[in-house]
Order: C-alpha cells, then sequence, then structure tokens
C-alpha cells in the first residue's frame, strides 16, 4: 500500500467517525451476535437508559428487555446481506409504567451488511408517535361530535352570518333542505325570538370572544319550535383570509352549532324561574330586567340601533285592594303579567319592576312603534275586566313610552325618560299613554 493510499484510507475513516459522531441519528454497529465495534454518542444516550449497569457492550443485551425478538429476528435472516428490520418500534416504558406517561419510543432498523457485521440506525420517535396518537383522538373525538350524537347541527356560515352549504346535520336537527343555503342564520329562529340587529350582535361577540353562546327557542323547517343552544365561533384561519381579501361572501367564516337541549330545558327554565322570575306574575323580576337591559344598551353602544322602554303603572291601585281585597289585587298584577307577555315579543323584556309596576324593554324599536304597541295594550286592559271571584275588576294602566334617539343613553337616562313619561301619563288623567320627547 503506497502512502498516498494509505492517506487517503485514513481520510475516509476519519470523514465515517465524523459521519457518525455528527450523525442525527444513532448508528450502531456490532457483529451478527450483538457485541458492539462501533457506537455514536446519539445511540448511547438512547440506549444507556435500558442498561441497568451501564455496561453497554451488546445490542441485543441492551434491548432484551423492551425487544426480546431481535436477536431471533437476525438468526433466522438468512439472506447474505440486507433489511433486517425497518424502523421496528420499541416502546421503553411499556408494560407496567402507568398509562398518562410520554410514550417514549425508540424506532429501530437493523441491516446486515455481510456475514459478520450488522448495522443498526436508532431514532428517538417519541413527539412523533405521541402526535400520532393525539391526531387518532382527535379524529375520534370528531367523528364522535359528527356520527354518534345527533342532537346537534353544525353549520357554517359565511361573514354575514349567513348559512355557506348544507349538511345532514342542518338536515336532521332543523329539517331545512339545501334551499336554506344563503339564508341569515336567523332562519333556526323563531321570527319573534331575534332581530337582524341581535344576528350581527352575535358575530361580532364571536369574533371579539372566539365564541358566542345562547340560548332560547329555535324553530324547525316545518315551523315546530324546540329549545336549543347555539354556539358561534369565528373559523380559524378567518383572519389572515380577511386580510389577503379573500374573505368572500358565501365562504364559511363562522362555524354554529345548535343543540336541540329541549329535554335539559325543564330543569333549566325551573332554575333559571327561581333566579329571575316574579313569582306573583311570572314575567321577570327587577334583577333579570335590569340585567337583560344592560346588556342590550351596551351592544346599542357599539353598533347604535334604536331601543324603546316602556314603563306601565296600574291607576288607583289601592283602591282596587280596598274594594276587591289584597288577593283581588294580585289576581289582578297575575292577569297584567299574562297579557303583557301576550302583547310583546319574545325577544322583548317584559319584567314586573314594582308592585303595580311593569317595565318592557324592547330591542330594535323605534318609539312610534313602542307607542304603537303600549297604545293596544292600554286599550286591552281597558276593555276587558278581570274576572276575581265572580266579580269583575275594572282596571287601566298609565304607560310612559322612551327610546334612545339614535345616540346611545345609558339604562338610568332611559328609565328617567320613560318614567316622565308615565309621570305626565298620570298628571294628564291617567288610563293613556304619554311619549318621552326632548322638550
Ligand atoms: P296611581 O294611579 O297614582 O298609580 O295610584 P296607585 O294607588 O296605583 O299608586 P300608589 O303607588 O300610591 O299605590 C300602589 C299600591 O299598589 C299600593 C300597594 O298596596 C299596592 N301593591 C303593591 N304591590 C302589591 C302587590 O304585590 N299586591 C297587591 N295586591 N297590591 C300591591
Ligand atoms: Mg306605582
Ligand atoms: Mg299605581
Amino acid at each position: 500500500m503506497t502512502h498516498d493510499a494509505c492517506a487517503q484510507l485514513a481520510a475516509e475513516h476519519e470523514a465515517l467517525i465524523q459521519f457518525l459522531y455528527l450523525s442525527p441519528v444513532g448508528l450502531v454497529q456490532t457483529s451478527t451476535d450483538g457485541e458492539i465495534v462501533m457506537i455514536n454518542p446519539i445511540s448511547a444516550q438512547l440506549l444507556m437508559p435500558l442498561q441497568r449497569d451501564g455496561n453497554l457492550t451488546n445490542l441485543f443485551t441492551a434491548l432484551e428487555r423492551v425487544a426480546p425478538e431481535l436477536r431471533h429476528l437476525c438468526a433466522q435472516f438468512a439472506q447474505p446481506s440486507g433489511m433486517v428490520c425497518d424502523g421496528l418500534h420499541i416502546h421503553l416504558n411499556g408494560g407496567g409504567v402507568p398509562a398518562r406517561r410520554r410514550p417514549q419510543v425508540l424506532s429501530l432498523s437493523l441491516l446486515k451488511l455481510d456475514d459478520s457485521r450488522l448495522m443498526a440506525v436508532l431514532q428517538d420517535v417519541s413527539e412523533q408517535v405521541r402526535r400520532e396518537r393525539q391526531l387518532r383522538q382527535n379524529d375520534a373525538w370528531l367523528n364522535a361530535l359528527l356520527t354518534s350524537i345527533t342532537d346537534y347541527a353544525l353549520i357554517g356560515l359565511d361573514r354575514d352570518g349567513r348559512v355557506s352549504e348544507w349538511n345532514e346535520t342542518i338536515g336532521r336537527v332543523t329539517g331545512h333542505d339545501d334551499s336554506v343555503v344563503g339564508q341569515p342564520y336567523s332562519v333556526f329562529y323563531p321570527q319573534d325570538a331575534t332581530t337582524a340587529d341581535q344576528v350581527g350582535d352575535r358575530l361580532r361577540e364571536a369574533d371579539q370572544n372566539g365564541w358566542s353562546l345562547d340560548e332560547g327557542p329555535r324553530q324547525r323547517a316545518d315551523g315546530r319550535r324546540f329549545w336549543g343552544s347555539t354556539m358561534i365561533s369565528p373559523l380559524p384561519d378567518r383572519d389572515e383570509a380577511g386580510l389577503d381579501g379573500i374573505d368572500e361572501p358565501g365562504e364559511p367564516a363562522y362555524c354554529m352549532v345548535v343543540r336541540d337541549i329541549s329535554d335539559k330545558h325543564d330543569a333549566i327554565e325551573q332554575r333559571r324561574h327561581a333566579l329571575f322570575a316574579d313569582h306573583l306574575t311570572g314575567v321577570a323580576n327587577r334583577r333579570a330586567f335590569f340585567e337583560a337591559a344592560e346588556l342590550e344598551l351596551q351592544r346599542n353602544r357599539r353598533a347604535p340601533r334604536p331601543t324603546a322602554l316602556i314603563l306601565i303603572d296600574a291607576d288607583h291601585f289601592k283602591d282596587v285592594n280596598d274594594r276587591y281585597g289584597h288577593p283581588g289585587g294580585d289576581a289582578v298584577l297575575h292577569a297584567l303579567g299574562g297579557l303583557l307577555t301576550r302583547t310583546f315579543r319574545q325577544v322583548d323584556v317584559v319584567a314586573r319592576v314594582g308592585g303595580e309596576e311593569f317595565a318592557v324593554l324592547l330591542p330594535s324599536s323605534t318609539l312610534a312603534g313602542a307607542a304603537a304597541v303600549a297604545e293596544r295594550l292600554r286599550l286591552a286592559i281597558a276593555r276587558q275586566p278581570i274576572v276575581f271571584d265572580g266579580r269583575q275588576i275594572e282596571c287601566t294602566v298609565s304607560v310612559g313610552v322612551a327610546a334612545t334617539d339614535g345616540e346611545p343613553v345609558s339604562l338610568d337616562t332611559l328609565m328617567k325618560r320613560a318614567d316622565s313619561a308615565l309621570y305626565a301619563a298620570k298628571a294628564n288623567g291617567r288610563n293613556r299613554i304619554e311619549c318621552w320627547s326632548a322638550s
């Protein structure tokens, strides 16, 4: 061998050592019975924890506990050279280790180089295995959501809140066919249970908070009602899409999940009733009214729209009590509550805010619109005496109507406006309505 050839061999050897040393995967060269000839740092790192005595001399011995089949596989391998095993997964913390610990998995490929040498390639694939497992779990979770829970409708909405495409869950829960595509999502609500403004409010709320949840009456295609919860959330890549200007109408921008919770409704309603209903009349109590009204006026501030408030006070109610007794007065209040509930929309908040005083908040209503309903109500009460204990109780009410006039105002201000209108109705002879005006 010439000096040059020698030097070249030495250089190649050095390069191979370098390669072994720096290789991002574990490399182990062994004899056919597993005795380690060469091992790089990564392999040592991966195999060392398996070797109880820290004496890493034989690959098969090192892996005996976790891959006992290895020695056998090699003995069985008859060909002069080739792949003994390719990407064999070795679970390092298999049996006996609590499942909640992260899996630690090695991948092993074993190459027979010739009849005396083996090369093992080792890799830590724990992270990859963990991710695959997670993906499978997500898959299972999604499948459960899509196939085995029958009371969900998954609905894609475009950026304007219109249904972007039909699917089976929509058909199953709401009875709508594909003609629902392109309609605003309020198609799933009874007509008087939401307003166009609220439809926009929920989308904005979802944009701001990541989700918007509301619960109430929903409607099937055939008009039948059910009690539903609705969750709207923006789709994850919507922001980028918006920035790129490809957030077109018709493209899904929100995901809406409508659940039929009619069966849970009774229990929920009982709880709600105990907290937010007035016991005598069944309408909302003061607390519920102020909470709902406050929320509506907050929305009004973000996206101005007319909001009306009606205050209703029974006339000379002391006299009613005096003539028919307190139970007679109670019967009148109960009847008034029922009449109010039937007169106003589902979306209006009807409440008893004082002894013989009621308040109604009308979202997205003008002063004129509210005044028209108020007048209808006044007339109906005046015309229809309340029957109590075989006697007819005549009763009238005075009504004050106010509204936000384009400018967002506080609830306090709106209440004061309605109050001064009510005061005027009393002063002007009772059994009448008065509307607030700036003058
Ligand atoms: P006005 O036309 O000026 O409103 O006269 P009014 O008598 O209705 O006014 P006032 O506010 O002086 O009296 C309200 C009466 O309502 C007094 C109270 O006894 C009665 N009242 C308040 N709460 C109840 C209730 O829960 N049940 C009954 N039966 N009466 C009530
Ligand atoms: Mg009063
Ligand atoms: Mg009164």
